[in-house]
């Protein structure tokens, strides 16, 4: 049984909502003033100082060396093509992924493969991975899910005893930790992605991070060689900034949801006319292994994006404290009966836990979604499939049924809350959270 999406309908329902949730923030926190300062930078191409000061901030997060591109699998790609992968190699991907990192893979000329997800951390695990190495194994990708931390010491030792390097994807997971070494620490590279739905938003954008000075200098020189996005794109992206500023929130988020389908019905109509229009938001790489070549790739992170990112990163502290409260007033209110099906990451003390969202399996989770879709935009829970964000189901990305049987099974009954919503609007989602599980 599957849940059918939102129907235009409850679109407009939705937006008469006072209150709805959903995955995604805009920049509601964003001054005025802030934002005149980044509207100018939206005419300037590359600018290796104002790159260079978002990636110094982001990197006093995770210590190392941070590079900067575009998108998390632009920084993927060019950590792939510095390490020397292409055609003959396999990449060990997490069958929880999204479409881009295997169409990563497929551009450096490499084959992606997939190694399953542990039910307790909702991460890679380390049994699947090291039964999934072939002797054409030449990096193995492991994934922090959700803010969960994935067991990533037993990975590192497996990486460690075969020599071959480990990519830590943290995506959607920063400022957690496991045994008191944080996430993005433990591989040859971490891979961060600031897209509008993770963790720190820059509407699109990426990052790498390694302590490897030489392989720093590589990845540098790929960043150096690659193109900006072009003009007309970043106004694109400012005004979806703009769009997302002004709605994304839980009093609008309704009224958001819908103004963001009528643009896109518009956006429709004038791609028949301009189909690089389509890709705002860097959506070519949604389609399985096609290039659609109407945006540079790798590109740099346009430096108004950077700009952006300077203002999320100078209120990190407080967005990740608000986070754990949140989600400790999740678990508060969650009954006994609730928490068993709650991943034991959560309360495993070797975890430290930044949440993104609070995720679970539950085997009711299509009466919880149908209750909750009244109020929160249920569209957007992830991995009911091992590859998500995908123009086409999981096979059109070398992912074959059986590859990970964990990840198929709990993205069945996956629900997901967000951790993210501002502090006026906790009581409000704390009441729904109960509503949607009452003698359940
Ligand atoms: C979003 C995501 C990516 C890719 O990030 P982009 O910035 O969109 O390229 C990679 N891995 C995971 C787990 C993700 O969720």
């Amino acid at each position: 049984m599957s849940v059918k999406p939102l129907s235009k309908l409850s679109y407009l329902t939705a937006a008469l909502r006072p209150r709805f949730f959903g995955f995604f923030q805009g920049h509601a926190a964003l001054k005025q003033d802030e934002l005149d300062a980044i509207h100018h930078l939206v005419e300037k191409d590359a600018d290796s100082v104002l790159e260079r000061k978002f990636e110094d901030n982001f990197a006093r997060l995770t210590g190392g060396e941070a590079v900067s591109f575009a998108a998390c699998r632009m920084a993927f790609y060019a950590v792939l093509q510095a390490l020397g992968i292409g055609k003959g190699d396999e990449v060990l991907l997490t069958g929880f992924t999204c479409s881009v990192m295997p169409n990563a893979v497929w551009r450096t000329g490499a084959t992606p493969r997939y190694a399953d997800i542990s039910a307790d951390t909702l991460g890679t695990d380390p049994a699947a991975v090291a039964r999934k190495i072939t002797n054409k194994t030449r990096a193995i990708v492991l994934q922090h899910t959700f803010g969960l931390p994935c067991d990533v010491e037993a990975i590192a030792k497996i990486a460690q005893t075969t020599g071959i390097p480990l990519i830590e994807d943290c995506a959607l997971t920063v400022g957690s930790s496991m045994n008191g070494q944080p996430v993005g620490s433990w591989g040859e590279a971490a891979i961060f992605s600031t897209d509008h739905s993770k963790p720190l938003n820059t509407i699109t954008g990426g990052l790498l991070v390694t302590q490897n000075r030489s392989l720093v200098n590589r990845v540098r020189e790929i960043q150096t060689a690659a193109l900006s996005l072009p003009v007309e794109q970043r106004r694109r992206l400012w005004k979806r900034l703009l769009l997302e500023r002004r709605n994304l929130s839980p009093g609008n988020y309704g009224r958001g949801r819908l103004a963001i389908k009528a643009v896109g019905g518009l956006r429709k109509v004038r791609q028949r006319f301009n189909k690089r229009e389509e890709f705002t938001l860097l959506e070519g790489d949604f389609k399985p292994r096609i290039k659609p070549d109407s945006y540079p790739y790798p590109a740099r992170m346009p430096v108004f994006l950077a700009q952006v990112g300077l203002s999320q990163l100078a209120q990190w502290q407080e967005t990740a404290a608000h986070r754990r409260s949140v989600l400790a007033r999740l678990f508060e209110i969650a009954s006994p009966e609730l928490k068993k099906h709650f991943p034991a990451a959560y309360r495993d003390a070797k975890y430290d836990v930044v949440p993104l969202r609070l995720a679970y399996s539950h085997p009711r989770a299509h009466e919880i979604e149908q209750r909750m879709r009244k109020y929160v935009d249920t569209d957007y829970i992830w991995f009911r499939e091992p590859i998500v964000c995908a123009t086409a189901g999981p096979a059109s990305f070398g992912y074959v049924t059986g590859d990970c049987p964990v990840a198929e099974h709990i993205g069945q009954n996956i629900i997901n809350w967000p951790c993210d919503v501002p502090e006026k609007d906790v009581p409000a989602l704390l009441k729904l959270f109960s509503e949607c599980h009452r003698n359940l």
